[in-house]
């Protein structure tokens, strides 16, 4: 364990010694702060011999960001005693309800524009970015990114950059503002090792979309049985401060649709290997008509079924239809 670490785990530890001995002077003792105390106290004892953040069981080191969120523990991931299990699994639930929360709605319709989308956690959570925001400008803002990492660190950078697209979109400020934006905060608020790509899209009542896509995959664009491909034009966010990012803008004819997905989709891969791709993806959506987005997304859903054939799932997948209608 790095020196850093051990210091500043040893000063929590002689911290809540401080407090508990403290808390027995002035409330009286009870069985269970006696416990806790000698918990700290065996927790110091290893700390002193070199045995602290070892697992009891298999003797290999504790991952590091458990032993700083609850210095106590003794046991790895794979050892944790049936009650610490039960207690991460409530814990991960809970997790994967507020984050179910914070999706839009299933079937979403607002101006000309229908939209519907299918979000699918590798785990129990998703580090995929998924939020339609209708805007008191009359816009319809949407948002589809992946949180580089899977699992909850993932999922909480998710829900942040929910919280800060939300804050922001009243504002009135452009795509590629709302994006910079954004970057920013990202940049000061999570640690460096993670980023975001994404897509950040306007969508107004004439069928006109501003679309700024930081870094994201392709965004197909169902145009009249063509389908057209619009490509990053930056960075992912949270890479540098200040970043400057660009957008362009399309104009929707009636009926035509935008596919947004993350790689969980794009990337995913049949026995032999081999990946689901973009060309795959075109060609299947290609002859869509007027479909509804969820029967779209349906489709899409069902032939990538047939094409991982009961592999395994190995990431988060985000599947998102906006079809224009006109009013
Ligand atoms: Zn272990």
């Amino acid at each position: 364990m790095a020196n850093q670490i051990e210091a500043n785990l040893r000063e929590q530890l002689i911290d809540r010694h401080q407090q508990l001995e403290a808390a027995i002077i002035n409330h009286g003792e009870s069985a269970q702060l006696r416990q806790l105390l000698h918990e700290v106290d065996a927790a110091l004892g290893r700390l002193k011999n070199g045995s602290y953040g070892l697992c009891e069981v298999c003797h290999d080191p504790i991952e590091t960001d458990r032993l700083l969120a609850y210095p106590l523990v003794r046991f790895c991931l794979d050892h944790l005693t049936p009650r610490e299990q039960q207690a991460l699994e409530r814990d991960l639930d809970l997790a994967a309800q507020i984050q179910t929360k914070l999706l839009p709605e299933r079937d979403f319709a607002f101006g000309g524009w229908q939209v519907g989308y299918h979000y699918e956690a590798f785990g129990p959570v998703s580090g995929d970015y998924c939020d339609l925001v209708c805007a008191e400008d009359g816009n319809l803002y949407f948002m589809l990114g992946d949180v580089s990492g899977k699992g909850v660190a993932a999922a909480m950078v998710m829900a942040q950059l929910h919280a800060m697209f939300r804050t922001l979109i009243p504002m009135r400020l452009t795509v590629c503002q709302l994006v910079e934006r954004a970057n920013n905060l990202f940049c000061e608020s999570t640690l460096p090792m993670h980023y975001a790509t994404l897509v950040c899209g306007r969508a107004g009542n004439s069928g006109t979309v501003e679309i700024c896509n930081a870094g994201h995959l392709p965004i197909l664009w169902l145009n009249g049985g063509e389908v057209r491909d619009i490509k990053a034009s930056g960075l992912p966010v949270g890479v540098f401060y200040n970043q400057e990012f660009s957008s362009i803008s399309v104009q929707l004819a009636p009926d035509d649709a935008l596919l947004l997905y993350t790689d969980g989709f794009s990337e995913s891969q049949d026995s032999t290997g081999e990946e689901y791709g973009l060309e795959r993806m075109a060609n299947l959506v290609s002859n869509d008509r007027m479909t509804l987005p969820k029967a779209l997304i349906d489709r899409c859903l069902v032939d990538l079924k047939k094409f991982r054939s009961g592999t395994r799932k190995s990431d988060d997948l985000t599947i998102m239809a906006i079809r224009y209608t006109q009013l």
